[in-house]
């Protein structure tokens, strides 16, 4: 009789477990369906689109394998690839992939912010301040170069520096660091003085020859920009440092001004440029310096809750192969000084990520950012 008992009392408290372990159980699989239902939903605040120009999946690769240290981009969990060829041209330029990205239309090499028609298309970042979102560019380039130049300029011509530096005053971004000094106060073109102008608009206007930005503090003023150097910044290997300090400074700086959230454009610039050399130190340490760009901007997110990161490449540069060797000692080739057809990959993280899943064209990236910030 008492053995019969405890025997009971067993199936009772098993039954019981079992029953709370399936409740449970399928509890967490309708919290999980209900989140991932909300995340389709979701409408970030602030969106950061990080370019590594040049950035490929084999720069991805060469990165990681550099070091034991993973990089910031294997936290993603979001992933797409993107379609990354131009108008004109199976292999695109960073003009016309800056285009697509920015103002969502194909356009034809060297293009910046027109159709291959010539029409004008309003870039994400200045519609995005047209709706009195805050707006930042930081590169490692030259400001006036085709990537971040796609954002605010409309030229056939990446090249004419001095002609789409006066595009950048009227464009009212808020926060900006890059180089190209040169290209606003003596000009080729004309006798203006961009900076004037940039100062008549109230920006702080200021540059590496005032101070090291290393050193440099952002001062609580409505507009800054911050010139790296009189042209091209340097390389990360002969000093340059200043891409992930500018990256935390533009997010501090914009998420202190929005009322109604902010579009920052992050470049990797010189990835690109270690392409074209064909030389692998080049391209890893650049890869390696967006990334601690990128850790930053990841980690702001994830405290924030409320920004979407996006993270791509406009194309391939150099055909970069890893080859052979191991760990912190890669041997690699590179089948060309240009760039090439391949697909890029696109990383995801925050409210509305999931649309960046999947294959697509370069131009989805800017109907899908638009969809889920302006429309
Ligand atoms: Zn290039």
């Amino acid at each position: 009789m008492r053995l019969y008992r405890i025997f009971l009392l067993l199936i009772f408290f098993s039954s019981c477990y079992t029953t709370t372990q399936l409740a449970t159980t399928s509890a967490v699989v309708d919290i999980t369906r209900a989140d991932a239902g909300n995340a389709k939903k979701a409408r970030p605040r602030n969106v950061v689109l990080m370019i590594g120009d040049g950035m490929g999946l084999n720069q991805v690769s060469a990165a990681m394998y550099s070091t034991s240290e993973p990089l910031a981009l294997e936290r993603f969990q979001t992933i797409g690839i993107h379609k990354s060829h131009s108008a004109d041209d199976l292999i695109t330029d960073s003009a016309a992939g800056a285009t697509a990205f920015a103002c969502g239309v194909k356009t034809n090499n060297s293009y910046l912010g027109l159709d291959p028609q010539g029409k004008k298309h309003p870039s994400l970042l200045r519609q995005a301040a047209s709706k009195g979102y805050k707006t930042g560019l930081v590169v490692s380039s030259t400001i006036v170069h085709a990537t971040p130049a796609a954002f605010f300029a409309y030229n056939t011509n990446r090249n004419a520096y001095d002609s789409i530096a006066a595009d950048l005053p009227g464009a009212k971004v808020d926060f900006i660091v890059g180089g190209g000094k040169k290209y606003f106060d003596r000009r080729k073109d004309d006798t203006l003085n961009l900076i004037t102008q940039l100062r008549e608009q109230g920006y702080l206007v200021t540059d590496y020859f005032e101070q090291d930005y290393a050193s440099w503090t952002v001062p609580d003023v409505p507009r800054v920009a911050f010139f790296t150097a009189d042209g091209d910044p340097l390389p990360v290997v002969n000093g340059r440092d200043y891409l992930p300090k500018a990256s935390v400074d533009a997010l501090n700086f914009l998420s202190r001004r929005e009322r109604k959230g902010f579009f920052l454009m992050i470049e990797g610039s010189q990835i690109d440029w270690g392409g074209h050399a064909n030389d692998a130190g080049y391209v890893i340490t650049e890869m390696r310096d967006f990334d601690r760009a990128v850790r930053a901007v990841l980690d702001f997110a994830e405290r924030d809750g409320n920004t979407l990161v996006v993270i791509t490449g406009d194309h391939d540069a150099g055909g970069l192969t890893i080859t052979g060797g191991k760990q912190g000692d890669l041997e690699c080739k590179f089948s060309t000084g240009k760039h090439t057809g391949g697909c890029i990959p696109v990383y995801a993280y925050g409210p509305g990520s999931d649309a960046f899943a999947g294959f697509y064209d370069n131009t989805q990236i800017y109907h899908k950012l638009k969809k889920l910030m302006l429309d």
